[in-house]
């Protein structure tokens, strides 16, 4: 047994070994020695991670630390060494910032920020008395793969509809490669997925146009979900309080499934349970660049997209069906 199989179990080992499978092209009997052998090699050394934080609600932190297969304190204690980590580090003050600058000085590790960038002001989110910007530029250099980690690293998120002109990982470093893992909050599958992936074979993994592994973010949401059947039919919710329609296709109350490139509705979130659609809300569109400002109201057909689909559906608005159609919905 490898090293790796011995720090994470067997099952988590193989989730994980599913997870970068389809990336790397190999099959799932390829994949669980070669990621095994490669992993094992990274972790006898322990990859130097730091995780930094600018304008953010730490929830990308939580969705981290919430993960259940395998546990974060797993993926923390044996996998990767964190060296600098805001919310989780029990070191403070000096001590904290002196590890910062000696990881720094030494190079190649994984960078990992969370949070938007503010640039109107550097005055708008100071760390250790220095201006986050000029932290994520300094920590930047050095790093052997950069990751934003959520919407507000990625393209600016929640922040940038506010007054603090923040921006995403890639508006402030542009000579290095980012992967951009969006959502709000990000994905731990996704996270550790691409982690894995950088350890497994020292490359970024193939991105989409706006910096996203293909292999989360090749689809849309409306590709893959439950209640496709009835958008195809043209019977959309109307009414929240009607039982009838509890399934139907959200696009007449802002679903943005069609807009957004993300696999949530066939990897799910809480390990596995429930996604947005799932629980009633339509999709807000969080993996996208235009979100949060260019996705609201989120509760609203902003697109037109109902209007449309009304129009040349056979049976039309959900309003026109006859009492016998409903009950054969
Ligand atoms: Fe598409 Fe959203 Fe309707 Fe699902 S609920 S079918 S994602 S529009």
């Amino acid at each position: 047994m490898s090293p790796i199989l011995g720090e994470i179990n067997r099952r988590d080992f193989l989730k994980y070994s599913a997870v970068t499978a389809a990336a790397l092209g190999l099959s799932q009997a390829d994949v669980v020695t070669k990621v095994s052998e490669a992993i094992a090699a990274s972790t006898s050394k322990k990859p130097p991670v730091i995780w930094l934080e600018g304008q953010d609600c730490a929830g990308c932190t939580t969705s981290f630390a919430s993960a259940l297969n395998p546990p974060a304190a797993s993926i923390i204690l044996d996998t990767i060494s964190v060296r600098y980590h805001e919310t989780i580090m029990a070191a403070a003050g000096y001590k904290s910032e002196e590890v910062l600058h000696a990881t720094v000085k030494k190079g190649g590790y994984v960078l990992l920020v969370e949070g938007s960038i503010p640039t109107a002001d550097r005055r708008f989110c100071m760390v250790g008395g220095r201006p986050f910007k000029e932290i994520v530029e300094e920590c930047a250099k050095n790093a052997a793969a950069i990751i934003a980690v959520g919407a507000c690293a990625t393209y600016g998120g929640i922040p940038a509809a506010g007054p603090t002109g923040a921006k995403g990982v890639r508006d402030i470093v542009k000579n290095k490669p980012i992967i951009n893992i969006s959502t709000c909050p990000v994905h731990v599958d996704h996270l550790v997925g691409t982690i894995v992936y950088y350890l497994t074979t020292k490359k970024v993994p193939p991105l989409d146009k706006e910096g996203r592994p293909v292999m989360y973010f090749g689809e849309t949401v409306h590709d893959n979900c439950r209640r496709r059947s009835y958008f195809e039919e043209g019977i959309v919710l109307e009414d929240w309080n009607d039982p009838k329609q509890k399934n139907w296709c959200l696009i007449d109350k802002g679903c943005k499934g069609p807009d957004t490139y993300s696999d949530c509705s066939v990897r799910k979130w809480n390990d596995g349970l429930n996604f947005c659609i799932d629980c009633g809300a339509g999709c807000h569109g969080c993996a996208e660049p235009t979100f949060y400002a260019g996705m609201t109201p989120l509760y609203s057909d902003i697109t037109g997209k109902a209007d449309e689909l009304k129009e040349k559906t056979r049976l039309g608005s959900a309003k026109q069906l006859t009492d016998k159609q409903r009950k054969e919905v």
